[in-house]
């Protein structure tokens, strides 16, 4: 007579009995299985810092390359500051002593030039949790907008409510050069998107404990409050600083001084001053000393070239034509596109001043109408040619493809 292999119900004492090689399982097993495995995938996927791999610099940056084109300055100055952050914590769980400093970070460079996919990455590898906020919905508490402490109340968030890997995640600020204090003199006024968020930040930084409203925001008054400590998570700064290589001219023409007194001005490359910047350009900016202080890892990005986005295009592991490739291959069509295709996505790229962003919007200007009948014409396959791809950018709304 059949019966569950597991529990021993004979068939007529289940629901059903599905038969194996060598046995047999029943659906009430099925469900106690499944119960299980649930458990052990919630269990692998939680955030068990004990769990967390203390990569070297290298390995981190030997990942990022894997994401990211280029950017070798910024990823070195990550790896490190990544590595001695976890390292950090590490030690502190020894006991030690002699208290290494938390190393926050912040990326200068323009929009659209992987401040945020860096940021996103470091947080894929090291399994932490990991949010993103806009630092220009942040205002002082009162004011319209989104009070600092809505931050943690995201990781709390991403970290599914676990305060212990909350305190050890990663926090993105991006558009962190949009709270800068308006003009060079402290504001006489108060300034209440600027210099006060500054000093809200700044709580943040040094590492404090905080009472986090779990739900975020003013609307639930009554909610309990989570006290969230700061001192281990890992800020990240982005920001584009427009003008600020104005800024970084003018120090590097009237005083060249410092360890820059070696280099003349001739061997200044002037294409990119950003290369050059230093805590003090972040001041003339507008940015307070003592966040300045508190964000000790510095580096910048490059402007993206020609050539870096004909890369970005295909290289990245996830890069925008392998994922098309992927949904066509779904679908049982194999994707190509002639190679002159690619070039010209960058050069329009380029011409509309739309950067890496662009080439996605200008990719789904191509490809929208492939999509949409592909996979109802049976074809096996697709070759995305020149005049095709001509065809569908002339006849696009320019406007729209520049606004996305
Ligand atoms: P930022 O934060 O500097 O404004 P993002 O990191 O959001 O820019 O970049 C926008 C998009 O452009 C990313 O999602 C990515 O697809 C692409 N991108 C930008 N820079 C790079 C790069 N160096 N390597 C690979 N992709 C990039």
């Amino acid at each position: 007579m059949d019966k569950c292999s597991f529990c021993g119900r004979a068939r007529k004492d289940t629901n059903l009995l599905i038969a194996g090689v060598s046995g047999h399982i029943c659906d009430s097993c099925i469900e106690q299985a499944y119960g299980i495995l649930e458990e052990e995938f919630k269990k692998n996927n939680s955030f068990d810092m004990k769990e967390l791999k203390l990569l070297k610099p290298a390995e981190i940056k030997n990942f990022l390359d894997l994401y990211v084109i280029g950017q070798d300055e910024a990823k070195k100055f990550l790896s490190v500051a990544v590595y001695n952050h976890y390292k950090r914590l590490m030690q502190h769980d020894r006991g030690d002593d002699v208290e290494i400093e938390k190393s926050n970070i912040i990326l200068v460079g323009e929009t659209g030039t992987g401040k945020t996919l860096l940021a996103r990455t470091i947080a894929r590898m090291l399994h932490v949790p990991f949010t993103i906020v806009d630092a220009t919905v942040l205002t002082e508490a009162g004011y319209v907008g989104e009070d600092i402490e809505s931050i943690l109340t995201r990781l709390l968030q991403a970290a599914d409510y676990n305060v212990e890997a909350a305190e050890k995640g990663i926090v993105f600020i991006d558009e962190i050069d949009k709270i800068a204090r308006k003009g060079d003199n402290p504001s006489i006024t108060r300034d209440v998107s600027g210099e006060g968020v500054q000093q809200g930040l700044l709580k943040l930084l040094e590492g404090a404990i905080v009472n986090v409203p779990p739900q975020g925001g003013r609307k639930h008054p009554e909610q309990k409050m989570i006290p969230v400590n700061t001192k281990n998570i890992l800020f990240i700064c982005g920001g584009a600083f427009d003008g600020i290589e104005r800024k970084i001219g003018q120090r590097l023409n009237t005083k060249v001084v410092g360890y820059m007194a070696s280099k003349s001005k001739d061997q200044i490359d002037t294409e990119n001053l950003l290369q050059y910047i230093t805590p003090q350009d972040l001041k003339s900016f507008g940015l307070i000393p003592e966040i300045i202080g508190r964000l000790p890892v510095l580096t910048y990005l490059h402007p993206l070239k020609r050539n870096t986005l004909r890369k970005i295009l295909t290289e990245p592991k996830n890069s925008i034509i392998k994922q098309y490739e992927k949904l066509f291959d779904i679908d049982g069509i194999k994707l190509s596109f002639d190679e002159e295709v690619l070039d010209y996505i960058v050069d329009k790229a380029v011409e509309f001043k739309l950067g890496a962003r662009g080439l996605r919007s200008i990719c789904e200007t191509i490809m929208i109408d492939p999509m949409f009948e592909a996979p109802s014409i049976k074809k096996k396959e697709l070759v995305i040619s020149i005049k095709f791809a001509k065809d569908k950018i002339e006849h696009a709304n320019i406007a729209l493809l520049k606004a996305s």
